[in-house]
């Protein structure tokens, strides 16, 4: 029998613009235990993020660097730029019952999967192609090229939905954040992750 804590690891996925900042920023008011992994990224800061709390931001030499000294656990290139997950916490904090959070695409996604069959993925879904190019257009940080770009990697993503445990329609935030929420309040019960309770229990009675 399963004594040991089993955190409960959550990939969340989304297009550029479908809204998983907005949506963890809520969650992570609403859930205790949770841990959102911060990526780091080869590409340029946007005025509004902060270093180390949206992302680490580093050179190219410095992320190959880290890759050749097996410090990140996936990696991918998007838009010409590394993206990858530190190894460093994630299995510390799965190990302490922790649920932890990876906002990353859908090739990184395939990776964790295959390194951690029992996590949950989650897409997020926009209301429609138009209104993500609106929401990307609204945030004022890509020029129109670069817009293009995500755009077409969008549909790309799109069509790797139907791979993941969930799809939450983000039209409504509200209505995401408690869809997601939903789940996470789920998952975190399957008896794999709760199985640590019956020995607990058992042990309580004198
Ligand atoms: P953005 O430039 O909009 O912040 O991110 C571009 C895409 O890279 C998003 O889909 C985001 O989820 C993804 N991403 C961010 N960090 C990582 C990471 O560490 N690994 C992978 N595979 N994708 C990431």
């Amino acid at each position: 029998m399963r004594t040991n804590r089993q955190g409960l690891l959550i990939i969340l996925s989304g297009p550029s613009g479908s809204g998983k900042d907005t949506v963890l920023n809520e969650l992570a008011t609403l859930v205790d235990e949770l841990e959102i992994s911060v990526s780091l990224t080869t590409r340029n800061r946007r005025a509004w993020e902060k270093e180390g709390v949206h992302y680490y931001f580093v050179s190219r030499e410095d992320f190959e660097s880290r890759l050749a000294h097996g410090e990140i656990l996936e990696y991918t290139t998007y838009n010409g730029n590394y993206y990858g997950t530190p190894k460093t916490r994630i299995d510390g904090w799965l190990a302490q019952g922790k649920t932890v959070i990876l906002k990353i695409e859908v090739e990184g996604a395939a990776h964790i999967r295959a390194l951690y069959p029992q996590c949950v993925s989650v897409f997020l879904m926009p209301p429609s192609l138009q209104v993500l190019a609106q929401r990307l257009v609204g945030r004022e940080s890509e020029n129109s090229a670069e817009i293009e770009r995500r755009l077409a990697i969008a549909r790309v993503e799109l069509s790797h939905a139907g791979e993941y445990d969930y799809i939450v329609p983000n039209d409504i935030l509200d209505y995401a954040v408690s869809d997601f929420r939903a789940i996470v309040r789920a998952e975190r019960q399957r008896t794999c992750r709760k199985a640590y309770m019956i020995q607990q229990v058992l042990d309580s009675t004198g």
